[in-house]
This record gives structure tokens, sequence and C-alpha cells, in this order.
């Protein structure tokens, strides 16, 4: 058996492990999800949380890029065409952010704190 909590409204379930992987409806209307193994997530991603999620991680991506150009750019001043580099590493912030969500985030502000601190 697999006990787990809704993600939504934190009732507790207990649900045969053949149903691992299945939806259900739970009482608070949400859509929640039987996780693989007890106390596992039961949140489930609709399309629209999906592309809501890749819409704010982009974003966040992209504005964090930015902070990495600009930081790039006070120390560098070789580039010709400094705009260039901004547009570029803003586009990368948002390719990763929309690509790997928080685990990108966290890995694009991990290399601005590396920069800052080294
Ligand atoms: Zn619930």
């Amino acid at each position: 058996m697999i006990s787990f909590r809704c993600w939504f409204c934190n009732r507790v379930y207990t649900k045969p492990d053949e149903q691992a992987g299945t939806r259900f409806e739970c009482g608070c209307g949400r859509r929640a999800k039987v996780p693989k193994r007890s106390s596992g997530s039961s949140k489930t991603r609709s399309l629209t949380d999906w592309l809501l999620e890749s819409l704010i991680y982009g974003g966040a991506g992209a504005l964090i890029g930015f902070g990495l150009s600009v930081a790039i750019l006070s120390r560098l001043f070789i580039f010709r065409r400094p705009a260039d580099i901004i547009v570029a590493v803003t586009l990368f912030g948002f390719a990763v952010g929309t690509l790997f969500g928080e685990r990108g985030i966290n890995w694009i502000g991990q290399k601005l704190r590396d920069r800052e601190n080294g």
C-alpha cells in the first residue's frame, strides 16, 4: 500500500500499489496523482501548469541571464558590441529556465554567485 497526502489539501490517502502513477479526483476537487512510493508527491501538472511554469522559469532565467551578462560586461570591456552579449546571455537564461525549470535557475544562480565570490 502507498500512503501519501493530497498535494493541494493535505488529505491523507492510502492506495494499493497497483494504482501508482494513476490519477484520481481528491475530495478538494483537484486532480491528484498516486505517487510511486509512500510520502511521494501527488502533484499533477496540467498543460496549463506546464506552460505557466515554463513562462515563470523562462522569465526568471532571462532575468538572471541578463544579470549575468551585465556582470560579465562589467569586468570585460573587450567586446565591441556588448548588446549582442546581453541578448545572447539573456536568451540563454530564458532557454535554460524553460528547459530545466527550477534546477536550471538554481544552476545559473550558482554560477552567478561563484562569479561574485570568485
Ligand atoms: Zn485534495
